[in-house]
């Protein structure tokens, strides 16, 4: 009889629960209820994955963003940027608390006026919009900004067509700063050519300037980028004031502010080290303020925030499908929920919670989503408690792009539910079947089964 080889044990050391150089330990967080309603009820009614919408939130973030602004400047519009979540919802709700739209597409364009929103209450931006779309725009009054010199010449020669004058907005872009410095969208301010572009659209008598519309970056840490960003956009109008005799009407510092969200990147969590909406308001509304406007010439001050206000209100609900322990002897989670549906996993560290905390030792753990894909990885590391297939979790905040950015990829997407603000719970998306994805197709009779 031949001996058995020897296999040496793995003896695994675990570092939990020690103090970090805070003198705390490892929280152990669990979120058994959203917005008061047991998250267990909704899966057993919606089933898993699930998107979860707070109504409650998305009021409070904007009249909380709302109130930061006007507290400080006399005319400020905001405009519900359509692509960070086009959800008709999610717009009707921020429509309903006095929000225009702003939309950076033809498709965007209809969502907008099917959701009764007048012409002249959407800023159109975007580089591309096909010609019809510009028709449309400039007969129903929408607020285009410029992106480039075709854009330009394009609605310079329908505004002739049509034998009008068209007031149109250049977007424009700067050094504020911050990196990456986002110079592909609009015209450049510091080399002149946005300046150039506006002098050229005066010079053909059929367009007129009617705001400076500019969109730095996006979760930008920095509120004193947008000071310097408004600083620079008022001196430009008081130079075209002074240069042509057009008053601007409108300054759009676009959108930007970071949501309390935490990048990979980043040490602190976002809750602590995302600046708040008030720091913005600050930076933005003193550079205007300060900016020598005549009293009764004051530009209104336009928004276009997007994650800021709907991020925390959106809750990717999931199961656990499978525990392993990988190779290296890594505590693994497979869950229901994929980056299909959430995108934003590749630069956030979303938080993880149990809804249900049974106790036991956290441990790090990596959480892979259900596609048959490497990449398909919600959080490479978390603390999580032992947790057993079929229990519930809750990532946070995924209300941000997710949506807008999901895709079907092997799976089709979940639904969408809206708590209200009585705790009532309606799906505003409903699950997807199979012919939501295959409709579109057409099999050619020769290869028909
Ligand atoms: C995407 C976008 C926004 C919204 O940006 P957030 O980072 O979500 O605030 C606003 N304006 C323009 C032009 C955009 O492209």
């Amino acid at each position: 009889m031949s001996r058995q080889p020897y296999d040496k044990p793995t003896i695994l050391k675990h570092a939990t629960g020690l103090a970090n150089k805070f003198g705390r330990g490892p929280s152990r967080k669990s979120l058994e209820r959203i917005d008061g309603v047991k998250v267990t009820e909704l899966i057993e009614r919606f089933g898993s994955p699930l998107f979860v919408f707070s109504e409650h939130r998305l009021r409070q973030k904007y009249r909380e963003a709302y109130r930061a602004f006007s507290l400080r400047y006399p005319k400020v519009q905001f405009s519900w940027s359509y692509k960070t979540n086009y959800l008709d919802a999610v717009c009707r709700i921020f429509h309903q608390e006095g929000a225009w739209a702003e939309v950076v597409s033809e498709i965007e364009y209809e969502m907008a006026r099917r959701l009764g929103i007048p012409g002249e209450h959407i800023l159109f931006n975007g580089p591309y919009k096909p010609e019809p779309a510009l028709r449309t725009a400039i007969a129903e009054g929408s607020k285009l900004h410029l992106d480039h010199y075709e854009e330009l010449y394009t609605v310079e020669r329908l505004a002739r067509e049509a034998g009008r004058v068209v007031p149109v907005s250049i977007r424009i872009n700067m050094d504020t700063g911050i990196h990456p410095r986002w110079d592909r969208f609009g015209f450049n301010l510091d080399n002149g050519e946005a300046l150039d572009a506006i002098r050229r659209l005066h010079a053909g008598g059929h367009l007129v300037l009617e705001g400076i519309h500019s969109h730095i970056g996006t979760f930008v840490l920095d509120p004193e980028a947008y000071g310097r960003a408004a600083a620079k956009m008022a001196e430009l109008a008081l130079t075209v004031r002074r240069e042509t005799g057009m008053v601007v009407k409108y300054l759009d510092v676009g959108g930007g502010f970071a949501s309390r969200s935490t990048l990979h990147s980043q040490y602190a969590p976002g809750a602590d080290g995302s600046p708040p909406i008030d720091d913005y308001a600050e930076a933005i509304t003193s550079a205007l303020l300060g900016a020598g406007f005549p009293q009764n010439e004051m530009p209104t001050l336009m928004l276009e925030t997007g994650r800021a206000l709907i991020d925390d209100a959106g809750f990717m609900v999931t199961r656990v499908v499978g525990n392993k322990r990988l190779a290296n002897g890594t505590r693994a989670l497979i869950v229901d929920a994929g980056v299909n549906v959430l995108f934003t996993s590749f630069w956030y560290r979303h938080d993880v919670l149990p809804v249900l905390d049974r106790g036991g030792m956290l441990e790090e753990t990596v959480i892979y989503g259900p596609l048959c894909m490497n990449i398909d990885v919600v959080r490479p590391s978390v603390l999580l408690p032992p947790l057993e297939a079929g229990d519930a979790l809750v990532i946070r905040p995924v209300g941000a792009y997710n949506l807008t950015q999901s895709m079907q990829f092997i799976r089709l997407r979940p639904a969408a539910i809206l708590i209200g603000e009585n705790q009532e719970v309606d799906v505003v998306r409903r699950a997807e079947v199979l012919d939501d994805l295959k409709g579109p197709e057409l099999l050619p009779a020769r290869l028909a089964p």
